[in-house]
């Protein structure tokens, strides 16, 4: 580390700004955004603020003359953006002054260098490279804009509000940490971050005995939730920034046999992880223990996470989980996946709506043969109608006869889409008379089936096509 990271107040003096153009507007921007007084020296003698947007204009005082002569009287920091030899010669001046300067994309002329910054208000994050690479920076500085709660600032801001009384109140400084970790992770940092300032602190009112409250936590008795997470059909990126965070937070998690284990690559490393699914075959623990695990957990004082494939609330169960969690008064909340059948769609490129072609979508599920059997199919005649079944693998028989019956015809467009979105995906399409031997196609669930006209604007339809036209053309010049 060559380079000590420091937040400088700059309420308490000026910065001198050297330089023109647009690199010279950007610091401008960068420094009055900070609340900084600047007196700029435009080298190319061309004042223009430019598009200055929520600028304080009477910050800026448009300095004339040569910066290598003017009086520095009450500047705190010099930076040179877009000043050429002048900012050279700047720097040496500053530096003979002892006072900070930083020359743009210039280490051995910087006394200083800028971070790229994260700013959500009362929270700013700095990253650097030690200027070693303003690209790198800006990456790691777009992770964490990805990992931080939109609100964070809020929550800084909240806490900063309470600090003095809860320090009179709580005058021990680790039981005021514990205080503040439970406000933070619990109910009431939850209602900041969700923007309902005004209830987290009437919650926050609402604790009579601060001492009592944090060290309850001390005791394991504090209070846990449940989050209810989708997982998305398997590539890890598609997790949703919110779920991301949850599986960040998470003490234990508790997954089914869909979840990959590069999504689960994801999670806090020390969380503990418990299998709750079907696995190969064996059947799973059931509904009701499940339930019993999450109540359990929560009631324990733990943050459990129940990550789920795609979407919890789409054949997920997730409905019976949250029925549970509120009869057991476990406070839970419930973040979506991308489902399977979106996957499918996306990564494939089937249109699952097209103009006057496709104006509707049915999601349903045909697990056994019964279940196909028992559908009504004569709701889904309709050839506008893209249908999008889950777990129908083993079923696509019944599915074929039960779409022929409702009048679909044996040439609708079909395709079965097996492992989407993970490195193996596969995928065969056809038409609905042969769709039992297309399952057999791909090499194993799961597998969603897509029926209706759109299927024949996917991207396996159009290659199919082309290797037949291919083939013809071989066959034709043989
Ligand atoms: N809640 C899940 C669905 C669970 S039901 C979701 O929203 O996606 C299980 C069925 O989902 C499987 O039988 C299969 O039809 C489908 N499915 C789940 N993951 C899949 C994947 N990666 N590729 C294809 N189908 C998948």
């Amino acid at each position: 580390m060559r380079f000590l990271p420091v937040f400088l107040d700059l309420q308490v003096g000026d910065v001198l700004l050297v330089g023109g153009g647009e690199p010279a507007r950007t610091k401008l921007r960068l420094l009055a955004a900070a609340g900084a007084r600047i007196r700029w020296f435009a080298t190319d003698g061309d004042h223009d603020l430019g598009d200055l947007e929520n600028v304080d204009a009477a910050r800026i005082e448009l300095a004339e003359g040569d910066p290598l002569v003017a009086d520095l009287n009450g500047v705190i920091a010099v930076a040179c953006a877009g000043a050429g030899d002048v900012g050279l010669a700047m720097s040496v001046r500053a530096r003979a002054l002892g006072l900070p300067v930083n020359v743009m994309d210039d280490l051995a002329h910087s006394t200083f260098i800028f971070p790229a910054i994260v700013d959500r208000g009362d929270v700013v994050v700095a990253v650097g490279t030690g200027g070693a690479s303003p690209v790198v920076a800006r990456r790691v500085r777009e992770r964490i804009e990805a990992l931080l709660p939109a609100r964070i600032g809020d929550l800084a801001g909240f806490i900063g509000r309470w600090r003095k009384q809860i320090q009179g109140r709580l005058p021990e400084l680790s039981l005021r940490r514990r205080f503040w970790e439970r406000v933070i992770d619990g109910p009431i940092g939850a209602l900041v971050l969700a923007g309902r300032a005004d209830e987290a602190e009437a919650a926050l009112k609402e604790i009579r005995d601060p001492a009592a409250f944090a060290g309850e936590r001390a005791q394991g008795r504090a209070e846990g939730n449940v989050t209810l997470v989708g997982a998305g059909p398997g590539d890890p990126d598609l997790l949703t920034v919110k779920a991301l965070r949850a599986l960040q937070d998470a003490d234990v998690i508790f997954y089914d046999e869909l979840v990959t284990p590069e999504i689960l690559d994801r999670a806090r490393r020390d969380a503990s992880r418990v299998a709750v699914g079907r696995r190969a075959g064996k059947a799973g623990i059931g509904q009701e223990a499940i339930n019993q695990l999450l109540i359990d957990a929560a009631k324990s004082g733990q943050r459990a996470v129940r990550l789920k494939g795609g979407d919890g609330f789409v054949f997920g169960r997730g409905g019976e989980e949250v029925e549970a969690l509120r009869a057991a008064n476990v406070a839970y909340s419930v973040i979506p996946g991308i489902t399977a059948g979106l996957g499918a769609a996306a990564e494939f490129e089937v249109p699952l709506t097209f103009r006057r072609e496709a104006l509707a979508i049915t999601f349903l599920t045909a697990h056994r043969t019964g279940d196909a059997d028992a559908i009504d199919w004569s709701a889904f005649d309709d050839g506008k109608t893209t249908v999008v079944i889950y777990m129908g693998m083993t079923a696509a028989a019944s599915v074929r006869l039960g779409l022929l019956a409702a009048g679909r015809s044996p040439q609708t467009p079909v395709g079965v889409f097996a492992r989407v979105t993970r490195p193996d995906s596969q995928s065969a399409v056809g038409i609905l008379d042969d769709l039992p031997a297309l399952v057999d196609k791909v090499d194993g669930g799961p597998a969603i089936l897509i029926i209706g006209d759109v299927v024949a604007r996917s991207a396996p339809w159009r290659h199919q096509n082309l290797s037949h036209v291919i083939s013809e053309l071989l066959e034709t010049a043989a």
